[in-house]
């Protein structure tokens, strides 16, 4: 399948995304992974990136669409890929329809995941990440066995940079200002299914049913 997850920061794209790939092999492309991983690694690319991030902006189009030129020309997209936390404005919407087009590609839906906005302060501030393998835990409803320590893979988990409390205010309003008007955007293509769910699993069932209705 070819789906893009839209929805706030804390919505629960990523642990959607996860549990997709386990049903049909497609990839998750998460582009906060690809710049965090070049932060780390200290690349031209997350030098570039990196103030932007740790403050909770967006980082340019320009480097956005350079990043995602790339990578859905990569092989593991042949089987369908879950696009977690792109695209985040209407430039790059519209830069990746063009994309698509070109490639002959089509999305078979934008998943717009709605959750209170109190929910998600809650989750982004309890939310815990592992800095090696990006399994995420929650302090308070999905701890790790052995505190900071990564049941996956060993890793260490962290509160990301971003989720401090000031970071997650101004990433909240970022988000509203630029991301939310895509809802608009794909429900004119005829694309677009909302789901107001606070469980990732009520999420999956949702996008199995349409997708199951469309074949
Ligand atoms: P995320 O893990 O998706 O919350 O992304 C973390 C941070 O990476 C965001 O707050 C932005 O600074 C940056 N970022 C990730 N994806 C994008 C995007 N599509 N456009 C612009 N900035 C992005």
């Amino acid at each position: 399948m070819k789906l893009i997850l839209l929805g706030a920061p804390g919505a629960g794209k990523g642990t959607v995304a996860k549990l997709l790939t386990k049903m049909d092999g497609s990839v998750q492309i998460s582009t906060g992974d690809i710049l965090r991983a070049a932060v780390a690694a200290g690349t031209e690319l997350g030098k570039k990136a990196e103030a932007a991030m740790k403050a909770g902006d967006l980082v340019s189009d320009d480097l956005i669409m350079g990043i995602m030129g790339e990578r859905l020309k990569e092989d593991d997209c042949k089987n369908g890929y879950l696009l977690d936390g792109f695209p985040r404005t209407i430039p790059q919407a519209e830069a990746l329809k063009e994309l698509l087009a070109s490639m002959g590609e089509k999305l078979d839906m934008v998943v717009n995941i709605d959750v209170p906005r109190d929910v998600i302060l809650d989750r982004l501030t309890t939310r815990r990440t592992c800095t090696d393998c990006g399994a995420i835990y929650n302090v308070k409803s999905n701890p790790t066995k052995v505190e900071g320590k990564c049941d996956a893979c060993g890793g260490a988990v962290v509160q990301r940079d971003d989720e401090t409390e000031e970071a997650i205010s101004n990433r909240l309003d970022v988000y509203n200002e630029k991301t939310a008007p895509l809802a608009g955007f794909y429900e004119k293509e005829g694309m677009l299914l909302t789901v107001t769910a606070t469980s990732s699993d009520a999420v999956i069932d949702a996008i199995k049913a349409k997708l199951d209705a469309a074949a």
